[in-house]
């Protein structure tokens, strides 16, 4: 036999704690950071990326970036030179959801019941665990993988915006660096996803004049106003669910999500504010979907309101994000289902994937277990999929 099929597995000892060092450094979002998190060091990814930085050189990467996103939390960029030019990243966020609400202790890392326990175990650090676990195993026995390889490391995915997938993008193209395949490593329970819909998110105010109560005559009603923008949000919604999908990712929505308005039970409001979420399908762009959308309301609302976008705008100036779309036929959406036995799928949750369309000849959001059993109160992956995993990874990235 080649000696490449001992590789094609690894040892499930060595990949548990491989994942479990990663889980023991905490790194809690800053922005979900409480007391717990506290006690346990430094909050955010800058202790993390400083880790992964010294890691990846003993695991035989050439090139090592640590790129300060926000201060003290930068993202990590190491090359893994392969046996030819063609380049493939993974992309992996360093960030953890919060912990207060954990009944675990969030950091042990603890290896029990075929499982290893803690926050971020399995959303995102098991992936990370076992590629480091691979590419380690892969140096000391003189092997490369196939194509070059890039871990990115990136910071805040879980909440503040996608920060680290936005300068990654921006370095990328700084860099004139030219993607083949990019994973994104998120629990999909080892099926690949190969669509998300993008969002835009859009502040309506209404401006009215406020009376007494008694005199609605002499104001002007603005929450009263938003009632027919309200509608005109629910008809256009329906009108889009009216529609036939022109991928799996289905059809567009509209939902007003947030109202805020009125001073007191005796003063007609002078203002009302609502907030209308769009999420948007493959083919849209967020720049013509506000347009439209705004138009809408405008011509619904009877009274002078202002539009403004919730959202930043993107490194591409666009008022939203677009959304990820690649038919399920592409070569690694193939290869991966084939490899799992796994069906490709869209998802209805956002990953780093949103920053990254149009970033890489082919992208894929994929890792293993549920994405439903992320972020609870106790979090873990379990053995037999992280050696599942690193089957997979081993296929792909071809050592030898
Ligand atoms: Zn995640």
């Amino acid at each position: 036999m080649p000696s490449r099929s001992r590789h094609l597995g690894a040892d499930p000892v060595l990949l548990a704690e491989s994942v479990a060092e990663l889980v023991r450094i905490p790194s809690v979002n800053t922005l979900q950071a409480g007391p717990r998190a506290h006690e346990h060091g430094p909050i955010g990814e800058g202790a993390l990326a400083r880790w992964l930085a010294a890691r990846t050189r003993e695991c035989g990467s050439d090139t090592v970036v640590l790129d300060e996103v926000r201060p003290g939390r930068p993202n990590v960029y190491a090359r893994f030179p392969g046996r030819t030019d063609r380049l493939v990243v993974v992309d992996v966020h360093t960030d953890t959801v919060t912990v207060e609400h954990m009944t675990d202790p969030p950091f042990d890392g603890r290896v029990a019941d075929g499982r290893v326990w803690g926050r971020g175990a399995l959303d995102s650090k098991a992936t990370l665990g076992v590629l480091l676990a691979l590419l380690d195993g892969w140096r000391r026995d003189g092997l490369r993988p196939e194509p070059t390889l890039l871990l990115a490391g990136t910071v805040s995915e879980e909440v503040g915006g996608l920060l680290g997938a936005t300068r990654f993008r921006e370095w990328v193209r700084e860099n004139d660096i030219r993607i083949d395949q990019l994973l994104v490593a998120e629990p999909t329970e080892f099926r690949p996803i190969h669509g998300l819909k993008g969002l835009v998110l859009l502040e309506v105010t209404a401006r009215g004049v406020a009376a007494h109560s008694s005199r609605p005559d002499l104001g002007v009603n603005a929450i009263e106003a938003m009632a027919p923008v309200i509608a005109a949000c629910v008809a256009e919604n329906a009108r889009l669910q009216g529609l036939a999908a022109a991928t799996e990712v289905g059809t567009g929505t509209v939902s007003v999500t947030r109202i805020s308005g009125g001073e007191g039970t005796n003063v007609i409001p002078d203002r009302c504010a609502i907030a209308v979420g769009r999420r948007i399908v493959p083919g849209e762009e967020p720049g013509e979907v506000v347009a439209q959308l705004s138009a809408l309301i405008r011509a619904a609302c009877p009274i002078p309101c202002e539009i403004t976008s919730l959202l930043p705008q993107t490194p591409d100036g666009q008022p939203g994000t677009p959304a990820f779309y690649q038919r399920p036929d592409s070569e690694l959406v193939r290869f991966l289902a084939e490899t799992c036995g796994t069906t490709p799928a869209v998802a209805p949750f956002g990953t780093n994937a949103l920053r990254y369309a149009g970033l890489a000849r082919e992208l894929v959001v994929f890792g293993p277990g549920s994405i439903e059993l992320a972020h609870q109160a106790t979090e873990y992956v379990e053995i037999a999929d992280l050696a599942r995993l690193a089957t997979v990874l081993s296929a792909w990235l071809d050592p030898a």
